[in-house]
C-alpha cells in the first residue's frame, strides 16, 4: 500500500504541477537535450568542416550530457545537408555546421528546395580559417609564379578539384583564375576530405583548401604548398608565403563555420547550444588542436545568436553583388 503525509502529497502535486507553470521557452529548455543531438555536416567524413565539427562535437557533447553524432551528408556543394537540416524537426536534435557557403548559397543557387536566407536559426560562429593553395607533389611548378605560368600554358589541361558549387575551393578557385586570367578544368567531389586524397594520390593536380585539411599534408610533404590565402602568413605553417608575398597581390580568402539550428527552434533551445559551443571554444585541448590545424576559435562574443546572425546576413550581403556580376549560377 502506498501511503504519504499531506505535506509531502502536496509536495508532490506542486513538483508535478511545476513544468505547466513554466513559461514555454523555459519549458523547452529544461527537457533539453533529451536524447543524442546530431550534426549534419554537408560535406564527406575526413574534410576540413568535418574535422571542425567533430572537435566542437566532442566537448559540446560533455557539455549537453546526451551523445553529440556527426553526420556527413555531402553533395551539391554543401546543400544537400543544408536541406536535410532546414527540413528537420525544430527541436534542437537535428543541427548543422556549416561554412562560408551559406553566405554564398542564397546567390549562387536561384532555385533550392529550402529557404537557404530564412530556413535557419543562427547559434554561434566557430572560427574562421585561412585557406591553403596546394598541388600534388610532383605538379611541375614549384612557387606561385610558376603556378600561374603553367596555368596560363596549360590551362583546361589542369585539374583543379573542388567540393561543388559553392564551396569554399570552388569560390577560391574561382577566385584563383580570375587573378590569374586563365580557365582550367574543375572537379567536384563532395567535400574536400575525398578531394586531397586524390590530390596525394596524383589523379588531380591543384586544391585551394582550409588549413584545417592541408597543414599536415604540407608538413609531412603529401603535398605541395604555393601560398596561405591571408594577409599574414600562418603559424603552423611558418614557411609558407602569402599569396600577395607570392605575386597575387590582394588574394585573399579564409572561410567562416558557424553552427546553426532548424527555423523555429525555441530561443531558450539556440542559447543553450550557443553556451555549449562557447564552453567547446574556450576547451584548452580543443584551442590547441585548431593551433596546430592553422586556426583559432572566435571570440566568446562571437559565439552567440546575435552575432552569428549579424555576420551572416553581412556575408550574403558582400556575395551577391560579387555572383551577380560574376554571372556565375549553380543552375
Ligand atoms: N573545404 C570544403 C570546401 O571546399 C568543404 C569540406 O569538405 O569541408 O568547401
Amino acid at each position: 500500500m502506498i501511503s504519504m503525509t499531506r505535506r509531502r502529497a502536496l509536495a508532490l502535486a506542486t513538483a508535478l504541477a511545476a513544468p505547466a507553470l513554466l513559461p514555454g521557452t523555459a519549458r523547452a529548455q529544461a527537457n533539453y537535450p533529451n536524447r543524442p543531438v546530431t550534426i549534419i555536416v554537408p560535406f564527406a567524413a575526413g574534410g576540413p568542416t568535418d574535422v571542425v565539427s567533430r572537435l566542437v562535437a566532442e566537448v559540446m557533447a560533455r557539455d549537453l550530457g546526451q551523445p553529440v553524432v556527426v553526420e556527413n551528408v555531402g553533395g551539391a556543394g554543401g546543400t544537400l545537408g543544408a536541406q536535410r537540416v532546414a527540413q528537420a524537426r525544430p527541436d534542437g536534435h537535428t543541427l548543422l555546421i556549416h561554412h562560408i557557403g551559406m553566405g554564398t548559397t542564397p546567390s549562387l543557387y536561384r532555385r533550392l528546395a529550402y529557404d537557404p536566407v530564412n530556413g535557419f536559426e543562427a547559434a554561434g560562429l566557430i572560427t574562421e580559417v585561412p585557406m591553403t593553395i596546394i598541388a600534388k607533389k610532383d605538379f611541375p611548378a614549384n612557387n606561385l609564379a610558376e603556378l600561374v605560368q603553367v596555368m596560363r600554358q596549360r590551362k583546361l589541361e589542369v585539374n583543379l578539384a573542388n567540393a561543388g558549387v559553392g564551396a569554399a575551393s570552388h569560390i577560391c578557385g574561382l577566385l584563383l583564375q580570375a587573378a590569374v586570367q586563365t580557365q582550367v578544368t574543375t572537379v567536384p567531389y563532395r567535400g574536400t576530405g575525398p578531394a586531397m586524397t586524390d590530390l596525394i594520390g596524383g589523379t588531380v593536380d591543384l586544391l585551394c583548401d582550409q588549413t584545417t585539411n592541408t597543414t599536415q599534408q604540407i608538413t609531412s610533404g603529401a603535398v605541395k604548398a604555393f601560398a596561405v590565402t591571408t594577409s599574414a602568413r600562418n603559424s603552423a605553417l611558418p614557411n609558407l608565403p602569402t599569396a600577395s608575398e607570392a605575386g597575387l597581390p590582394g588574394f585573399e580568402v579564409s572561410v567562416w563555420h558557424g553552427l546553426y539550428a532548424p527555423k523555429g527552434t525555441d530561443a531558450a533551445i539556440v542559447n543553450r547550444l550557443s553556451r555549449a559551443l562557447q564552453v567547446a571554444l574556450r576547451d584548452e585541448r580543443l584551442i590547441a588542436r585548431f593551433a596546430e590545424l592553422g586556426t583559432t576559435p572566435v571570440s566568446q562574443e562571437q559565439a552567440t545568436p546575435e552575432a552569428h546572425r549579424r555576420y551572416w546576413q553581412a556575408d550574403i550581403a558582400k556575395w551577391r553583388p560579387i555572383i551577380q556580376a560574376a554571372g556565375q549560377y549553380a543552375d
